[in-house]
């Protein structure tokens, strides 16, 4: 079997060299193999991906035709509802929670009858950067097993370099499809705001989330976005406006393009030497390939990271009301003694959400319940939403004159499990060149751009201008094709 991308595995299923149960079978035991060590699933849907298999495959011997996605496997984050499968958010505030709709993405997927084997981990409600706030542990990076995944996206990222499923969809609402994409080895893209329906993925801040794919391939996004893109009445925020044809237009020439580097960004002190150096050879190659290159100033990217860091704490304050121990999930047990004086509905109210969410939930309620109080509003959120603003024009002069920037996904490669988890700040600084692409409402794309003299993989990343995911992908594209570097799968 050659698994390296979802057209060679859409190509041997059509002309019926692998069937969709061996296909299924393969992927099923090496997640039964190796995940135990990564644990980039929350839950599995076993059987039912092995019978949906076999109906494939018997539709494709009575000469149906098919979707050429059908048969083909893939894995979801556990932020995206499922009838089928508990839907926890990485959060125990959502244990046992079954949600009575699929998410669109999911509806997207099942129209072209691929095949979901589970639902992969998450930092709680998608708020970190690793992994590590997720109830169901940390994921491990395939790479480095003492390493993380990165996140919030983790379990999906982990599961393409693990070789568990060959794309997955992971969501970003600051950087984490792109960072874990990066730490792990593989492609991963943020789609423009409002490019995929929101309707049914748990809103950690409605106004930056999207989801979007991973794959070892940049041609494998090009296919996953054509698939769980469009227009949703279900979502106000979802543009009506017809997809790109993104796959055929990757192989159209790309030479005239220019690409944007802001030096100041390769320049801060944070930033990995070796990452730095593999986005200078970068821009060599591009150069060789016939790009121009242009060099930019952002002005006021500088303040992306306290800008995200007000909008989205704000938004999750609110998003994050409605678990209360009365509607979904988790509830805790209250008596007379825990409720120590208060009403029955007040304690359990309050010890639900307490028991419920985790720390880094709990941090982020706090600090967005602050800059939304009718006194700090207008210092803090007003101010925040008018800075977001100026990023956005920063980006709008930019791509006057550029067709997309060029710079590194994160600032260091994948950093050891426990490293940053208990200092916050050090955290948040992972996503220093990731978040202002969602405060703007961009496409970017994170794609593999060598390996760190530690073995990591390091990634390198595109932004461009809304709706441009075509061309995006096309110029991603470029580089990936000239690069000798190849999807490694970790294990066996
Ligand atoms: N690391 C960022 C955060 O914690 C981004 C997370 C995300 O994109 N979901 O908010």
């Amino acid at each position: 079997m050659d698994l390296t991308s979802l057209k060679q595995i859409s190509k041997q299923l059509a002309e019926k060299t692998v069937s969709c149960r061996e296909l299924t079978r393969y992927y099923l035991d090496r997640i039964a193999k190796y995940d135990p060590a990564v644990n980039a699933f929350v839950s599995l849907d076993a059987d039912h991906a092995m019978k949906s298999a076999l109906r494939i495959d018997e539709l494709r011997a009575s000469g149906q035709s098919l979707s050429p996605l059908a048969g083909i496997p893939i894995s979801i984050k556990d932020i995206l509802c499922t009838k089928r499968l508990p839907t926890t958010c990485g959060s125990k505030i959502l244990n046992g929670y079954i949600s009575p709709f699929d998410a669109d993405v999911v509806e997207r997927l099942n129209r072209a009858d691929m095949i979901i084997l589970g639902k992969t981990n998450l930092d709680e409600f998608a708020m970190g950067g690793s992994t590590e706030t997720s109830a169901a542990g940390s994921s491990k990076n395939p790479w480095d097993l003492s390493r993380t995944c990165g996140g919030s996206s983790g379990g999906s990222a982990a599961a393409v370099a693990a070789g568990f499923s060959p794309v997955s969809i992971g969501t970003d609402t600051g950087g984490s499809i792109r960072q874990p994409a990066a730490f792990c080895g593989v492609c991963g893209l943020k789609p423009t705001y409002g490019r995929v329906s929101r309707y049914g993925l748990v809103a950690y801040a409605s106004s930056l989330d999207q989801a979007g794919p991973f794959g070892n391939t940049v041609s494998d996004l090009a296919i996953m976005l054509e698939t769980i893109g469009g227009h949703d009445g279900r979502d106000s925020t979802s543009l009506n406006l017809p997809l790109d044809d993104y796959s055929n237009f990757l192989e159209s020439d790309s030479k005239t393009y220019t690409i944007g580097i802001v030096p100041e960004h390769l320049d801060s002190p944070g930033l990995d030497p070796e990452i730095k150096q593999s986005i200078l050879e970068a821009i060599d190659v591009y150069k060789k390939l016939g790009f121009r290159i242009q060099e930019l100033v952002l002005p006021h990217h500088r303040y992306a990271i306290p800008t995200y860091y007000i909008v989205a704490p704000s938004e999750a304050s609110s998003n994050l009301s409605r678990f209360d121990g009365a509607h979904y999930g988790f509830r805790a047990k209250v008596d007379k003694a825990t409720a120590a004086g208060e009403s029955a509905l007040v304690a359990m109210y309050k010890h639900s959400r307490s028991q419920g969410f985790g720390i880094e939930v709990k941090r982020r309620i706090m600090l967005g319940t602050y800059t939304l109080s009718a006194f700090y509003y207008d210092a803090y959120y007003l101010k925040a939403l008018r800075v977001r603003r100026l990023i956005r024009n920063d980006y709008d002069r930019a791509f006057e004159s550029v067709d997309a920037i060029l710079g590194p996904t994160t600032p260091t490669p994948a950093f050891r499990l426990g490293e940053k988890v208990n200092d916050p700040v050090q955290m948040y600084l992972e996503d220093l060149y990731t978040v202002s692409a969602n405060l703007a409402g961009i496409p970017a794309v994170s794609i593999p751009s060598g390996l760190h003299s530690t073995g990591l993989p390091l990634g390198m990343q595109l932004q461009g201008a809304p709706l441009s995911e075509a061309k995006l992908l096309s110029i991603a594209n470029a580089f990936h094709r000239e690069m000798s570097y190849q999807p490694r799968v970790a294990f066996g």
